[in-house]
């Protein structure tokens, strides 16, 4: 069971390739137009009259609330995770998120969950695909235009190529291309605007931001070389083990490195335009995109949850279509898991990103589901160079893990049981 060593399968691998990093310092060294750039990007995108190319999710976002100009507290009613810079934008634009719990199954809240949710006050709707599993919007859709409200799909986990570029019925739909992300640019997003008045004024807004500097951006291409280093497998042990020995926290730290806007001045730096050179990077991944590496991934995801979904639970596992971006299931003692996959080579973590929304005081309820899933949730280290024969080694340490609870939790009821018959 053991492998050689301390080779280690790290937590996550980022989807780009040290080619793609290579045309990125290529082209922070001789940017393209930037106008250009951007209508080259816009277009391969269906009907570039609605696209707008943005730094990230979080400055299109912003952008599109702020051209909303939704009346102050109006009530934005969410799927319950999400990261929480999204909710900090929502307030930041005066308006009031309201968490609307999921169905752990799906990973999204139910219709009636939804319909439950809407008051007098609320606006929009903001869904998130997670994981990867795209949840059905037509129905969400139905229940937004008979309430009157908006319907914005939060796409940044569920980039799947050409094979989804937003529903067209939906009044935004937002992809990013962050350094986590699928098929990364290490940055960008791309927004589906439904309206093109709508459209024309985030443009506008957009047009007035300064723009991201090409240095900070070579910056991040360097940055990525560097985690895409330690991500490998005869290096990612000892740099775990490193921390461990002068205790820095591993997580942290590599959360840290890979997120691209810093707490402080935050709205500063959500607020600028993409660089030429990004534009003209997440172009070259678009067009590079291969479909058929990920049909294997997803097909090695389903065969995956196949092996597991008997004995442990795999939120969103059964929802298709679902790229598989990441691996999650829910367990009992998540620790004890995360040490068992260790052992074996297998740097699984509880991830640290995604937050359960508060409700505001006095309005709406806790999303009792999401917060009870997201502190059993272990993200399984899964992505395209996992060979299938280590994905099946690490299903079998997480059933032997899982089955050896259930003979202790039986063995116990067992002794409960016995001593409370001898009395
Ligand atoms: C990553 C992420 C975002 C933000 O995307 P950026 O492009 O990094 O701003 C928004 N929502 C969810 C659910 C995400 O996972």
């Amino acid at each position: 069971m053991r492998p050689e060593g301390c080779a280690m399968w790290s937590r996550k691998r980022l989807d780009i390739g040290w080619s793609d990093l290579l045309f990125g310092v290529s082209r922070v060294c001789f940017p393209p137009h930037r106008k250009t750039a951007a209508a080259h990007l816009e277009r391969l995108w269906p009907a570039d009259e609605h696209t707008l190319a943005c730094l990230s999710v979080r400055s299109g976002f912003d952008l599109l609330l702020g051209a909303l100009e939704l009346p102050h507290g109006s009530e934005v009613l969410v799927s319950a995770i999400t990261i929480p810079d999204m909710i900090r934008i929502i307030e930041q634009h005066g308006l009031v998120p309201v968490p609307v719990d999921l169905d752990p199954q799906r990973m999204t809240p139910t219709l009636d969950q939804w319909w439950q949710a809407i008051t007098p006050a609320s606006r929009l709707i903001l869904a998130a695909h997670l994981f990867g599993a795209r949840t059905e919007m037509e129905p969400v859709l139905d229940l937004a235009r008979r309430h009157g409200l908006m319907v914005v799909e939060d796409c940044a986990q569920a980039f799947a190529g050409a094979g989804y570029q937003g529903h067209l019925q939906a009044d935004a739909s937002m992809f990013s291309f962050g350094t986590i992300k699928a098929s990364t640019a290490l940055g960008g997003a791309i927004l589906r605007i439904g309206d093109r008045r709508l459209l024309a004024r985030m443009q506008t807004a957009q047009a007035a931001y300064p723009v991201q500097g090409r240095w900070p951006y070579l910056q991040r291409l360097a940055k990525c070389a560097v985690l895409k280093g330690l991500a490998c497998r005869p290096i990612c042990g000892l740099f775990i083990r490193a921390c461990q020995a002068i205790g820095c926290d591993y997580d942290r730290l590599v959360n840290h490195a890979a997120r691209g806007f810093s707490a402080a001045d935050f709205f500063v730096q959500i607020r600028r335009q993409p660089s030429a050179s990004l534009l003209a990077v997440l172009a070259h991944r678009l067009q590079g995109y291969d479909s058929r590496r990920l049909e294997r991934h997803v097909a090695n995801g389903r065969a995956l949850a196949a092996l597991l979904q008997e004995t442990v639970s795999c939120p969103g596992a059964a929802v298709a279509p679902h790229t598989y971006w990441v691996f999650p299931i829910l367990i009992d003692e998540p620790r004890r898991l995360i040490e068992h996959l260790a052992r074996a080579g297998f740097d699984a973590t509880q991830g640290h990103s995604l937050c359960v929304v508060r409700p505001p005081a006095g309005l709406g309820q806790r999303a009792i589901a999401a917060e009870r899933m997201l502190a059993k949730l272990v993200f399984l280290p899964f992505y395209p160079e996992l060979p299938v024969r280590e994905s099946l080694r690490m299903a079998d340490v997480i059933l032997e893990a899982a089955g050896e609870r259930k003979r202790e939790n039986r063995e116990k009821r067992g002794q409960n049981y016995s001593s409370g018959e001898s009395f």
